[in-house]
């Protein structure tokens, strides 16, 4: 006798192949019945035999779809209406804006094994994908998602694509970058000496030459990446040189997980990072040396190869262990487009491996690591953008541009917060370009009319952002001030409006409410009432602005000429160079010099003190290397932080620091003592505030907390205090969190009006 059901699948169920999927489960358990897209998500009717059902419903909940993640299954029993077939049918409703554009997605198992298939059509092909798997929002450039909207449109298909593209009960029914070797796309390989022409050849190519030492750049999902043998020393030193990076880590890709294992120190947490779909980075403990990728490091940034051309050059013997970072020179954003590639990437790669498949836009590689807290997304871009982040009550549409460094934009539709793929630092032409293009992408895919658009920007007048935002002519462009948006944003993941916490936000610059640069801030409040300061730390002089953001012995002046009775830091053991003596000079004559509350800047001073004199090659160096100091000493007793009339003072902290340099005392102790120094006093501050506003929990964000040691430290002075840590996980806890935490902000009227801001900004500019 014939059973029947309704069911309605919610979660990430719609644009990852689930209708074929279910269509193909119902066929297989002898089904009738239909699935379509609802609005809440997929919507199925099914008839048959019992036994047939309750298989169906299993397997339903065991084996989605890899990139699908159920978070409901409502099943409810119904009257057969006595049909003879299942079939997909075509969506009732205009797709909502939440399934329009998936991440891009990493190479699946079904595809992989028909990749490596003698037999199969698509064996050995770089561009073989399926509804499961495959590029998406790297190759959408317009909606709807069908093929003329891609980057594919130029290739038609030949029949047997066609016909598994129109085939309900296939893997690759309507995925629209469908292609073969006869009907697709194929790669190139380009050196001075000789262009080899076919997939398979050029990449076989392409692993001979990475053996022999040379420098490639690879095209990739979203842009170039420049590859090597990680393991021989000369051609990372070469790549180093070429590519004018002097220090910045640069990022592997291991051949597959035993390789990674063999690499860095993976918990079980930590590979399933590796391991899900979007394929980041990972940051772990290192486990062997490799001489040029790391310097004075002791993590390593480790992937899995993501997409078929991956599998294939470790199949065709690449070395096991390559360096893979973005092609650019130093800080450029990733070059994507041919032409410019081979352009600014002429005399620092020896090859290329190019694919005719372009890319319309660029998405770097993802960053993340296993946390204290959990996992922490360092820089979110591939496999993560343009995916939701939040839902925030209201319609209006909002439009947040972030902050100028680490840059990402939000857009709100329907309440649902989508944040861009991480963009960089805007001072660079390439990226401001890339800031404007982002925000017309995803401003027209979600049709958004730009006079409806709710503006947020960042408080500080000279932004580079700012002065975008304020030409986009929206309905009422709004400023949020920086370490406020940092806050929000870690509430806006969780979506807590109204709950009142503690909030600390700890970066190295932002526009304060006073005009001058604050970055050590705490903050009492909600998303919906607003956040009020009330401590902060001591105020020190910053010479020279921003700018000393370069080098922390410029930092160290700002900070030191507090302190009394200070020794002579041109000597040893400090050796501070000329430059502290040139920003001294600043502060005595009060020339470009700036109130400061940064946290990120006393960091710097620290640094300087252990002995990091040198100029910074990259944002945050210092810090990280006065971390790695202090990791390799045990726990010590903290240096005093005194908590008093709403100031952290540092110069007690920073006095120790002075003290045991010329006691002689190990470095690596000394950078303990401080950083425990440094959570010893926020905790105390953190309790007594607690308890004098009846909060129990705490929120931290801002780029500060990248800083793990820190984290555990405060983790386990406060946990004993019965107070609850919330952290960032969706989006970074440095600035590339901002926009989403301005649009919330936004949102909640919690702003100031650009046209007030305008007005008070002569009065305090600092940079
Ligand atoms: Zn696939
Ligand atoms: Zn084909």
């Amino acid at each position: 006798m014939a059973s029947a059901c309704s069911i309605r699948v919610r979660g990430v169920v719609q644009g990852v192949g689930f209708r074929p999927f279910v269509y193909r489960l119902a066929r297989a358990n002898t089904l009738a019945g239909w699935v379509l897209n609802g609005e809440e998500g997929v919507e199925i009717f099914m008839e048959g035999a019992q036994p047939g059902l309750q298989a169906f419903v299993q397997d339903l909940k065991t084996q989605p779809p890899p990139a699908a993640s159920i978070a409901e299954i409502e099943v409810h029993a119904a009257a057969p209406v006595g049909l003879n077939e299942f079939t997909i049918r075509e969506s009732q409703h205009r797709e909502r804006p939440t399934v329009r554009i998936s991440p891009d997605l990493p190479v699946c198992n079904d595809c992989r094994k028909e990749l490596f298939d003698p037999a199969d059509p698509r064996y050995s092909y770089p561009y073989i994908n399926c509804t499961n798997c495959g590029p998406r929002y790297t190759v959408v450039l317009g909606l709807p998602y069908d093929r003329p909207n891609t980057t594919m449109q130029r290739w038609s298909l030949d029949e047997y694509c066609d016909a598994q593209y129109h085939d309900p009960g296939n893997r690759r029914f309507h995925a629209q970058p469908v292609a073969c070797p006869k009907c697709g796309p194929s790669y190139t390989l380009c050196s001075d000496v000789a262009v080899v022409h076919g997939s398979a050849a050029s990449v076989r190519k392409a692993a001979q030459l990475l053996n022999d030492g040379s420098i490639l750049a690879v095209k990739g999902l979203g842009g170039y990446h420049l590859a090597c043998d990680a393991r021989n020393a000369a051609a990372v030193a070469a790549l180093r040189e070429r590519k004018y990076r002097k220090e910045q880590p640069f990022a592997l890709m291991a051949s597959d997980i035993d390789v990674a294992r063999g690499l860095v120190e993976l918990s079980e947490e930590a590979e399933a990072l590796l391991l899900s779909t979007a394929r980041p980075i990972v940051l772990a403990p290192a486990k062997t040396e490799l001489p040029g990728v790391a310097p004075d490091n002791d993590e390593l940034g480790v992937m899995l190869p993501y997409t078929p051309l991956h599998h294939l050059l470790f199949a065709a013997g690449a070395p096991e262990i390559l360096v893979m970072t973005s092609a650019n020179r130093s800080s450029e954003p990733i070059a994507y487009e041919d032409e410019e590639a081979l352009d600014r990437l002429s005399g620092i790669a020896d090859a290329f491996l190019i694919g005719e498949r372009p890319i319309a836009r660029r998405v770097d590689d993802s960053v993340a690591r296993l946390g204290t807290f959990g996992p922490v997304i360092l820089r979110r871009a591939r496999g993560y953008a343009p995916g939701a982040v939040a839902t925030l009550p209201g319609a209006r549409p909002i439009l947040a541009v972030g902050a100028d460094l680490k840059n990402s934009v939000t857009l709100v539709v329907d309440g649902q917060a989508f944040v861009s793929q991480h963009i960089g630092d805007l001072g660079h032409y390439q990226s401001l370009r890339a800031f404007q293009e982002t925000i017309h992408d995803l401003v027209s895919m979600y049709e958004v009319r730009p006079e409806d658009l709710i503006v947020a920007h960042d408080s500080h007048p000279q932004y580079l952002s700012t002065a975008h935002a304020l030409t986009l002519g929206g309905r009422q462009p709004v400023a949020v001030q920086h370490h406020r948006a940092h806050l929000a944003s870690v509430l806006a993941e969780r979506g807590e409006w109204e709950t009142r916490v503690l909030g600390v936000s700890f970066d190295g610059t932002g526009y304060g409410d006073d005009g001058s640069i604050w970055g050590g801030e705490i903050f009492a409040g909600s998303v919906n009432t607003g956040f009020e300061r009330i401590a902060h730390l001591r105020s020190a002089s910053l010479p020279g602005g921003d700018a000393a953001a370069q080098y922390p012995v410029q930092a160290a002046a700002g900070f030191l000429a507090q302190l009394d009775g200070l020794p002579d830091l041109t000597a040893i053991p400090f050796g501070f160079p000329q430059r502290y003596q040139n920003a001294l000079e600043l502060i005595r004559k009060d020339v470009r010099t700036f109130p400061t509350t940064s946290i990120g800047r006393l960091f710097d001073a620290a640094a300087a003190l252990l002995g990091f004199t040198r100029e910074v090659t990259f944002e945050g160096q210092a810090a990280m290397w006065l971390e790695q100091l202090a990791r390799s000493a045990a726990l010590t007793e903290p240096y005093p932080f005194p908590f008093a009339s709403g100031e952290l003072d540092f110069r007690p902290l920073l006095q120790s620091v002075i003290r045991d340099r010329l006691l002689g005392r190990d470095r690596g102790k000394i950078a303990r003592a401080f950083q425990r120094g440094l959570s010893q006093g926020l905790c105390d501050a953190l309790v007594a505030i607690c308890q004098m506003q009846n909060l129990d929990i705490v929120a931290l964000s801002g780029g500060v907390f990248q800083n793990e040691l820190l984290l555990q430290d405060l983790k386990s002075l406060l946990e004993p205090e019965r107070i609850e840590i919330w952290t960032n996980h969706a989006v970074p806890p440095n600035d590339g969190g901002i926009s989403l935490g301005q649009a919330v902000l936004a949102a909640f009227g919690q702003f100031e009006r650009s046209t007030e801001m305008a007005r008070s900004q002569d009065e305090n500019n600092y940079a």
